[in-house]
């Protein structure tokens, strides 16, 4: 990337390129996003069906620092509202959230700098408005209203949302353009939201939902040591994230235990915890304290956590839908992570017994075949993440690097790897889409280092880790190792913004690090930059 400097204040970049390069430190968009974005910045109406990771946030944060007025961002999600603030105020943007946890004064106060036009974006939870939004609209000089995970309208979708009924027929004598983001792929669901929204003349994407780094395999359960297996996989992955999904809270008890007695760190989440102590789990996970979380379903909406290298499921989910949402959480940087499902017959009968409730033979007949579905689709040899896509009506190639059919490389293999006996076979080298070779020790060192210096900058500023930089982008300076704010500049993932704020911390790292000095001082932390 050529080095460009910021436009001067008061000159405002409206060239989205100069913006991404400039504010966000990206060296180039993804698919998808420079087509949303234009019609984005067009004034049209705009449905973006992409999957979790594909970088959706950005196809709004970006036009709210070239659009005159406020991007009005409404989200279910209360948690990820609040660390998508606080990664913006992280790239200098002027962003607020407006939500329920606020008390009244500080929520009227925001919204009237909203009305003031104070604000580049406001997220905003819909269940935290008294009134109509359409009338809140009126009131404001809104440029753009997002509506993401747009699914939440439809009732098609696996996670409808009361509070979302307030977004229907909303363009109705609205003179705002609408941007609806969602990564539920079925057709269904989108001609809902479009319906639901009263949108107009949309422009559409869709994006592939082929995910090439998340490396699927699975197992079929009672054929060996299911737990152990399971604690082998997450000791491969030492000192990483991870989630652990089981389909009851008492197996996500037992779970939990077992693998914290063999000095794993993990926290259990399930509905059946008290409120506060899910919270704290949940914090724990989200700010690297502890490693791993060992969860039901209930867990994972509201986490928006960019470095899980892993997703184990204990048992088997409850369809196609659910298994790709959850092991969706994983690699959201990019980076490679593994998803490894255990699956049984006997976990189709536990699901058949959470349908008991469900009076109608049709939605029971539905939902069980659902289920069958992914049963059958798990016991097939091919391609996993072909057939996964054949289900969303994508059709590709087989993936050939990244499942188990495809490599030739077994759960059993992976959880073999780290027995201190016993063979393993090597794995089948992942080609072209690999982004990741094998890492020097001293780089994996320095890797390490910075992440420690991460995780301390961080915990200052009372924001997740992954907020200040990216595993993806310490992995990049570990191996470009910058010298200069001008070639750190270079490292994608690293603009201005976090230049100047964290930039001198982690060059000063680089600059002293060397075999000899592998124990660093913690001195260099003295030079974080203030918060603001
Ligand atoms: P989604 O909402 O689609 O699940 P996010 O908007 O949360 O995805 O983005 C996922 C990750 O991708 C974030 O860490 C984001 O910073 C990163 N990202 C987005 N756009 C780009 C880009 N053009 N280049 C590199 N990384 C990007
Ligand atoms: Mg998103
Ligand atoms: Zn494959």
């Amino acid at each position: 990337m050529v080095f460009c400097p910021p436009a001067p204040p008061g000159l405002p970049a409206s060239d989205p390129l100069v913006v991404l390069q400039d504010v966000f430190g990206f060296d180039e968009f993804r698919p998808g996003q420079r087509e949303v974005v234009d019609a984005v910045l067009e004034g049209r109406d705009c449905i973006a069906v992409m999957p979790t990771g594909a970088g959706k946030s950005l196809t709004f944060q970006l036009p709210a620092r070239i659009l005159d007025g406020t991007v009005l961002v409404i989200s279910p999600l209360i948690s990820l509202m609040k660390d998508q603030v606080d990664a913006l105020h992280a790239l200098d943007f002027k962003a607020v959230e407006i939500n329920s946890t606020l008390d009244w004064g500080e929520r009227q106060s925001r919204l009237d700098g909203l009305r003031r036009g104070d604000y580049e974006l406001v997220y905003l939870a819909p269940e935290a408005l008294e009134g109509q939004l359409r009338e809140l609209i009126q009131g404001c000089p809104i440029s753009l209203l997002v509506v993401d995970e747009a699914h939440c309208i439809s009732q098609w979708g696996h996670d409808f949302r009361p509070s979302y009924r307030k977004l229907q027929r909303l363009k109705e004598g609205l003179n705002v353009p609408v941007l609806a983001l969602t990564a539920t792929a079925t057709r269904r669901v989108a001609k809902d939201i479009l319906r639901q929204l009263g949108m107009r003349k949309p422009a559409g994407y869709k994006g592939s939902f082929f995910r090439h780094n998340l490396n699927i395999s699975v197992r079929k359960k009672g054929t060996g040591n299911t737990r152990n297996e399971i604690l082998s996989l997450i000791r491969r992955k030492a000192g990483e994230s991870g989630i652990v999904y089981c389909l009851s809270r008492k197996a996500v008890e037992q779970t939990s235990d077992f693998l914290r007695e063999r000095g794993v760190k993990a926290l259990p989440y399930h509905a059946g915890l008290p409120a506060e102590e899910r919270q704290r789990n949940q914090e724990a996970f989200q700010r690297d304290d502890i490693d791993v979380i060992v969860a039901t379903v209930a867990f994972g909406m509201g986490i928006d956590k960019s470095n899980v290298r892993f997703v184990i499921h204990r048992d088997m989910p409850k369809d196609v839908e659910s298994w790709y949402q959850e092991i969706g959480r994983s690699g959201r940087d990019g980076l490679e992570s593994d998803c490894v499902l255990f699956y049984s017959w006997a976990d189709v009968k536990m699901h058949e017994r959470f349908l008991n409730d469900i009076d109608d033979p049709d939605v029971w007949h539905q939902k069980h075949q659902a289920t069958v579905d992914l049963f059958r689709l798990v016991e097939s040899r091919r391609c996993r993440h072909q057939l996964i896509l054949a289900h969303f009506d994508e059709i590709m190639a087989p993936c050939d690097a990244s499942c188990d059919v495809c490599t030739g490389v077994t759960v059993e293999d992976l959880a073999a790897e780290h027995m201190p006996t016993g063979s393993s076979r090597t794995r089948k080298s992942k080609h072209v889409t690999s982004t990741a070779g094998p890492v020097e020790p001293e780089e994996e060192a320095l890797f390490q280092r910075l992440r420690d210096v991460r995780k301390e900058v961080a915990d200052r500023q009372g924001v997740p880790a992954y907020i200040v930089f990216s595993d993806k982008v310490l992995r990049e300076l570990a191996a470009v190792k910058p010298k200069t704010p001008h070639e750190m500049l270079d490292v994608s993932g690293v603009g201005p913004a976090k230049l100047s704020r964290y930039g001198d911390t982690f060059l000063g790292v680089i600059n002293n690090w060397g075999p000899s000095r592998a124990s660093q001082s913690p001195s260099v932390l003295r030079r974080v930059a203030p918060d603001d």
